[in-house]
């Protein structure tokens, strides 16, 4: 389980055993509050507030960097519901209605370029827009521009970090 085991002894004293195990960690499928009340984020130093929560659709197929950014976005007070490729990114953006995307390029299914194409054709009938920012991979300028062409707002590169992730959602969120 990704754990360690150590021993240490002393001829008549005894032994110390030293065990620490890693589980697995649970995803959550759905939005949920941070659990972070605004005591507990005080204590955890200096990261500031999010001007407001916000609800997070973040479409990732690795576990990951699921994991990573779920837990970057529960220290800026935000909620979190994944989507684990393209096509179940278009589905829960139109029934979740989040406040925003996360939206990872590289997918199975549809990829990045393709569910927004589809998030967008959708958005032309209810006239509403849900700002999407892409995650990818690939810091070449080629593919930014791609991004803003597929009708993104912006993008990050991955790993994604606290700083960068914050100023996107300030600016987008
Ligand atoms: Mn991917």
């Amino acid at each position: 389980m990704g754990g360690r085991i150590s021993v240490a002894s002393e001829v008549d004293k005894g032994s110390v055993f030293d065990v620490s195990t890693r589980a697995p960690e649970q995803l959550e499928e759905s939005y949920r509050p941070s659990g972070f009340s605004a005591v507990e984020r005080a204590k955890l130093g200096p990261v500031p507030l999010a001007p407001r929560p916000l609800r997070v659709l973040v479409a990732e197929d690795d576990d990951t960097n699921a994991i990573l950014t779920r837990a970057l976005l529960k220290k800026l007070g935000h909620t979190f519901v994944r989507a684990r490729n393209g096509a179940e990114a278009v589905s829960l953006s139109a029934a979740e209605a989040p406040d925003l995307i996360l939206m990872d390029v590289q997918m199975p299914e549809l990829d990045g370029f393709e569910a927004t194409a589809k998030i967008g054709l959708g958005e032309k009938a209810s006239g509403r827009h849900i700002p999407i920012v892409a995650l990818t991979a690939n810091a070449m300028s080629g593919d930014s521009e791609r991004c803003l062409k597929a009708g993104m707002d912006a993008y990050l590169s991955k790993p994604i970090s606290l700083d960068p992730l914050r100023d996107a959602l300030t600016r987008w969120g």
